[in-house]
């Protein structure tokens, strides 16, 4: 058996065109949607990152306010420039780009964010949302995840799912989110701690590897007929590779996303659609209708 491969380029394409039509009919009733970068210090893999965000976001006609602070910004320099882009009208989504360099905290800063306009979905605010499954601006990679199993058609209800990795950016919200009472996913969060880590996973439906060391998760650690989802994204001698050992996994799955034009493509498209939802939701008043998860 070869598994289906999950075409993340595909799904994100999908995301990106209606994220456009959406942008294009706020354009027509005047409302312009403005999603403002900001990049301390001077990174190299950091400054891809944002550039790519910002290409994507003028593709869909989101424009883009991009400011660079110097790696020797001070703590409070950077929440007092994130306050000024709260109090501007044009910016309706706005993206610190993490990690910050040493000695400044990524969390404190992300916390200043207004949370209406927290296009990654990591305030507070909003990940409290998550958790009491209320509607919000959900963190990008998790929704770009589930993306891609609605998109073929992979349900997760009374699934046995195994996330491994519980970090706050994707492992933890994944788990939670799947775990809410519109995806009914019976999940299991295990991390460097978990015993018997492969026979674990051997029992998932759903498995989804989020942990950062290439090619980890063997044969061995997948049921047959399983989807697996690899969130990893691993520089190796031997190029881009992912959390899942490809080749011998993909025998054995149903369905898998390889790495590179898997979930990747999908964190860049979730934020666009992250970012047009608060400028819809701006609009809508601040007791905001059409906020979606
Ligand atoms: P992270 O913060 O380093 O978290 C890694 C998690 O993996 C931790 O929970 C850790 O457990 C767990 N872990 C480490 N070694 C393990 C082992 N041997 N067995 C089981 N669990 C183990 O990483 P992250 O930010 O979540 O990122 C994970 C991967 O996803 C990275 O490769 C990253 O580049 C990639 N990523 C990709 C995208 C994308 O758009 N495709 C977006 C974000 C991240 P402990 O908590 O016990 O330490």
């Amino acid at each position: 058996m070869s598994g289906r491969v999950l075409d993340g380029a595909v799904v994100a394409a999908v995301v990106l065109d209606e994220t456009s039509r959406r942008v294009a009919a706020l354009g027509e009733r005047g409302k312009p949607v403005g999603l403002a970068t900001v990049l301390v210090g001077d990174d190299p893999a950091s400054q891809v990152y944002v550039r790519n965000k910002r290409r994507t976001a003028e593709k869909v006609g989101i424009t883009s306010f991009h400011h660079d602070l110097p790696a020797g910004a001070s703590q409070d320099e950077v929440e007092a420039f994130i306050a000024r882009l709260n109090a501007d009208a044009a910016v309706d989504g706005i993206l610190l780009q993490l990690p910050l360099p040493e000695g400044l905290d990524g969390e404190r800063a992300v916390a200043v964010i207004d949370p209406a306009k927290d296009v990654d979905g990591l305030h507070p605010a909003n990940l409290g949302r998550l958790v009491l499954d209320r509607p919000g601006l959900a963190p990008c990679t998790p929704s770009g995840v589930l993306r891609i199993l609605d998109h073929y058609g992979i349900s997760t209800d009374g699934a046995d799912v195994v996330v491994v990795g519980r970090s706050f950016l994707v492992g933890r919200p994944l788990s939670i989110l799947l775990s809410s009472r519109t995806r009914n996913a019976t999940v299991t969060l295990a991390h460097s701690r978990t015993r018997h880590l492969a026979a674990l996973c051997a029992r998932a439906d759903i498995l989804v590897a989020a942990v950062g060391r290439p090619r980890m998760i063997t044969a061995e650690y997948v049921k047959e007929g399983a989807t697996v989802i690899d969130v990893g994204v691993n520089r190796t001698e031997d190029g881009l590779v992912g959390d899942v050992d490809f080749e011998a996994v993909s025998a054995k799955a149903a369905a898998i996303t390889p790495v590179p034009g898997g979930v990747g493509p999908m964190t860049i498209a979730m934020l666009m659609a992250n970012t047009v939802t608060a400028a819809e939701t701006g609009l809508a008043g601040p007791a905001g209708g059409g906020v979606t998860k």
